[in-house]
């Protein structure tokens, strides 16, 4: 069940104190207290978790500061979306709008090797007008003799970078609970010049101990990855983990599954999911066409598999495109093959925008039909 408060309650408030009061004397009900600042006010949630079928929805309407409550059917039971429940779910992170109703684009290194990529990178983001991009500095990867990444020590120049070229959040894998640490120390003595979205991998999707770890700080936003070798089911139930430690503000990224059917591709792309995900729960939809399809290989008028994917996961619904560039891709410590190279993020990005304004006519149609 969640209780919405009203808009403008203060959290200081008698009426504010005397609702949560009554709340938490809920009998055999764990309570938790959630704000989200949207692009217009503060929403105050209180979720009741628990067998809530005896409760009143009446009665906790009737408290003071409740603006109204919602029955949770789903097994989600904080991200996920009632049937016909239209509403809207937004976050704000360090002024970038994440919601079910926009897109946002993270292109960039899925390694970082050196200040100079990351310079370059950064700097042709910024000359078209991309504020987000992926920067991975602690790889988890399949053979221990493979580079692993440079951690901690290529922190300090991503960060000053990022502030120098106007990039406002940064997807970042995290593989410890030490790495939030380690981002936080390191944002904080570059004096905040950007954000940090933390990335939970797929071969972490189920790594509980992991999920509360991250989901129990709400400094950060996080990009959750889809399981690449479990249901889509139970990936949801991981990224739920998240919430109930606490996090909300999740965006849930579609990657491909590991299949003997997959290839020539990497992993066998997922992206008809991306309205699954839309429908039954309130969380934002990445794609990551990258990691999924993994190959530049060109159909005939020249686009490649990489292109193509993309389209087809923004023109579903989409709301954030996870991207590997690289400023000169044969020269990539990691995932070379899928890299596209930032010559071409221009040309990126226009297709993006072909896609997406698809998307929004075809949306328009649905609504002109379902109002008619
Ligand atoms: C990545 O995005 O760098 C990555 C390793 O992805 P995944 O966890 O989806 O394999
Ligand atoms: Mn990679």
């Amino acid at each position: 069940m969640i209780v919405i408060l009203k808009p403008s309650i203060d959290t200081q408030s008698a009426e504010y104190h005397y609702t949560l009061n009554a709340l938490q004397g809920l009998p055999g009900i764990e309570v938790k207290l959630n704000s989200t600042q949207g692009t217009h006010e503060v929403v105050h949630e209180i979720y009741l978790i628990g067998d809530t079928e005896h409760i009143s929805k009446d009665n906790i309407e009737a408290l003071p500061g409740v603006a109204r409550v919602i029955r949770i059917s789903t097994q989600y039971q904080i991200l996920g979306r009632e049937q016909n429940n239209r509403q809207e779910f937004e976050f704000e992170y360090n002024g970038v709008v994440f919601s079910q109703n926009n897109l946002n684009v993270f292109a960039g290194l899925c390694a970082v090797d050196s200040i100079d990529t990351v310079e370059d990178m950064m700097k042709s983001l910024q000359s078209f007008g991309q504020t987000c991009t992926r920067m991975g500095a602690y790889k988890p990867r399949t053979s221990p003799y493979a580079f692993q990444g440079l951690g901690k020590h290529c922190l300090p120049y991503v960060f000053e970078k990022a502030g120098k070229y106007g990039i406002k959040v940064i997807a970042m894998e995290v593989t410890h609970a030490r790495h939030i640490e380690e981002i936080m120390d390191y944002l904080q003595q570059a004096g905040n010049p950007t954000g940090v979205m933390l990335q939970i991998g797929t071969r972490n999707a189920q790594n509980f101990e992991l999920l509360r770890e991250v989901g129990s700080q709400k400094t950060f936003p996080v990009l959750f990855k889809r399981g690449y070798g479990i249901t889509l089911t139970e990936s949801l139930h991981a990224a739920e983990y998240l919430a109930h430690a606490g996090n909300h503000n999740i965006i849930f990224c579609l990657r491909g599954v590991k299949s003997l059917f997959g290839p020539p591709h990497r992993n066998m792309v997922d992206f008809a999911h991306v309205p699954v995900i839309r429908r039954l729960t309130k969380m934002p939809v990445c794609i990551d066409p990258s990691h999924s399809v993994g190959t530049l290989d060109q159909t005939p008028e020249g686009l490649s598999d990489i292109f193509h994917a993309t389209a087809q996961g923004i023109i579903s619904g989409a709301n954030m495109v996870l991207v590997d560039f690289h400023p000169n891709p044969p020269t990539a410590v990691v995932d070379s093959r899928q890299a596209i190279p930032t010559s071409d993020l221009d040309w990126f990005l226009e297709d993006i925008r072909i896609a997406r304004n698809a998307f929004e006519q075809r949306a328009a149609l649905a609504q002109k039909r379902l109002n008619s």
